[in-house]
């Protein structure tokens, strides 16, 4: 390893004279520019090289030795210009988990995202490219991926472009399947849930030619990615084609199959299935404990976002509240934007510091006009007729960091005020819905699915999970690697009870 502690001395010692300033000074962006711009340029220079943020890393998992954030931040530091033209650039997907990892609390996709920037200005995109390949080649669901986690448009490539050249890639990968025989296995595997986890495992089990049925409660396939993130974020045809590629590859699909409704998992192993992957993600969403949360008028976000979704006429009302701090709260407060409502505000009990919300989401949102009110909590929910007319709010100050390491929001007595209201969307976070559940599958204390963090299984044998199901809300690309990472796993206990 380069010795990266005698640079930084270095770098230390001479701000103005270091490799990295000098030689992206000479790059269109001048230095005094990558300073304002490089958010953690102080935090890089304490860098730990704990290799916490390989460690926590999606990608890094996906892509084994080949991709290392922690190296790349070596490169950027010691050799930038090296750092700007290695396909790692291109690899991070955006979940943040290395960022919330991270002792120095660097923000390195930001780091990432600032220098392909500088690689998009200078037209060193060739980098690109070869990590498009590597992604194709070993990330399931290559174009929702790049639409929610990649964000080549960030650096000033276009998605169009991109996706094209997805489709080409995968077009080579069709072709080269093709001249393989096909040998279906004995074994049946079920997966629950078609949310990226459940996808992306019928995906990597179905290229090695597994018999898989992913079983659907809705109508639609696709979990979140169809429910929950709106279409101006997500295209639902690349959903969609997505999912087409998987049936290609011989897998079954069931929807409006509920298991543990439609079907219990006695019925599954009568019909032949051997292992069970559980990707049923977090759909139950939190209560509202107040007066007025029944009212008409009050929605969870969930539903509001699948109803708009779907495409249904979906009446939206002229003064909307949005309660809630994180993604969902934002998407809800956009998409009722877009359906018409002309005043939307999203009300958040913590500072803006605190807010769960992608900042750059968060961004888009208040460019488009919705207001965000900060440090206020619901007192109640008034209304008229049986409908929602006013919210009460109370202003809140910040405490000591509870459990959750946030910091508290406190009330602050005597400081009430109400808002005028015809819809309140409530989205205040959700949870799993394990209920159906064998009684030997053992769930967490927050109700998350248990699973064994190396293997995927549950505390009984054959059952696997993943997903939001075993990790709480969180996103795209860690639900796939649960999904990769689970598909593995089946493959070995297969083979291991002979039932391959
Ligand atoms: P899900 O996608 O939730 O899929 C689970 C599926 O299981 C569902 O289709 C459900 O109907 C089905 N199911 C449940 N119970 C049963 C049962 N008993 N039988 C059969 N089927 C069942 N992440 C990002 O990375 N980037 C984003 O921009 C982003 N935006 C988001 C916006 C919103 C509004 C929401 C809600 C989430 C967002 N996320 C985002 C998070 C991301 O969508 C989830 O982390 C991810 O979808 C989790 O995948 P999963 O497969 O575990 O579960």
């Amino acid at each position: 390893m380069k010795n990266l502690y005698i640079c930084k001395l270095l770098y230390l010692g001479q701000p103005n004279n270091s490799k990295w300033a000098s030689s992206l000074d000479s790059s269109h962006a001048g230095l005094q520019e990558i300073r304002h711009r490089i958010l953690e340029t102080e935090k890089l220079k304490n860098c730990f090289e704990c290799g916490i943020c390989t460690a926590s890393c999606s990608m890094a998992e996906m892509l084994g030795k080949e991709y290392s954030p922690r190296k790349l931040l070596e490169d950027i530091y010691s050799n930038p210009e090296k750092a700007l033209t290695s396909e790692a650039l291109w690899v991070c997907a955006w979940c943040y988990r290395c960022h919330s990892r991270c002792p120095q609390g660097l923000k390195v996709p930001e780091i990432f995202l600032f220098l392909r920037k500088i690689a998009v200005e200078r037209g060193q995109t060739q980098a690109f490219d070869k990590a498009l390949q590597r992604i194709v080649k070993n990330i399931p669901l290559p174009l929702v991926a790049t639409f929610v986690c990649y964000h080549p448009e960030r650096a000033g490539l276009k998605n169009e472009q991109v996706i094209k050249r997805i489709e080409q890639l995968r077009e080579e990968f069709v072709n080269m399947r093709k001249s393989r025989t096909h040998k279906v296995s004995k074994a049946k595997i079920a997966i629950i849930g078609s949310g990226p986890a459940g996808l992306a495992a019928a995906y990597e089990l179905g290229k090695k030619d597994y018999n898989v049925t992913v079983f659907e409660a809705l109508s639609q396939t696709g979990g979140m990615l169809r429910k929950g993130i709106p279409q101006y974020r997500l295209p639902k045809k690349l959903v969609t084609e997505e999912i087409d590629f998987i049936k290609d590859l011989g897998v079954e699909f069931k929807t409006d199959t509920q298991i543990g409704k439609n079907l219990s998992f006695e019925d599954l192993e009568k019909q032949g299935y051997r292992a069970f992957f559980v990707g049923t993600g977090a759909h139950k969403s939190h209560k509202l404990n107040i007066e007025g949360a029944d009212l008409k008028g009050v929605v969870n976000a969930l539903d509001f976002l699948w109803g708009a979704n779907l495409g249904k006429k979906i009446e939206v009302g002229l003064r909307v509240v949005v309660v809630g701090g994180g993604n969902v709260a934002v998407d809800a407060a956009r998409t009722a934007h877009h359906l018409g409502a002309s005043e939307v505000t999203i009300m958040y009990r913590r500072s803006k510091d605190e807010m769960p919300a992608n900042a750059r989401e968060v961004e888009d949102a208040e460019q488009e006009g919705v207001r965000i009110e900060f440090l206020v909590s619901p007192k109640r929910i008034l209304g008229k007729n049986g409908r929602v007319s006013e919210i009460e709010y109370v202003r809140t100050r910040l405490d000591e960091p509870d459990e959750t390491g946030r910091r508290k929001a406190i009330p602050i007595e005597g400081s009430e005020f109400k808002l005028q209201t015809d819809e309140v969307i409530l989205a205040i976070g959700e949870t799993p819905n394990l209920e159906f559940l064998p009684k030997d599958v053992e769930l967490n204390d927050d109700g998350t699915l248990w699973i064994n963090p190396l293997t995927m299984e549950t505390t009984v044998p054959g059952f696997f999970g993943g997903g939001d199901a075993a990790t709480g809300p969180a996103s795209v690309i860690e639900a796939i690697r649960d999904g990769k990472r689970a598909a593995e796993s089946i493959e070995s206990y297969l083979r291991s009870t002979n039932e391959e």
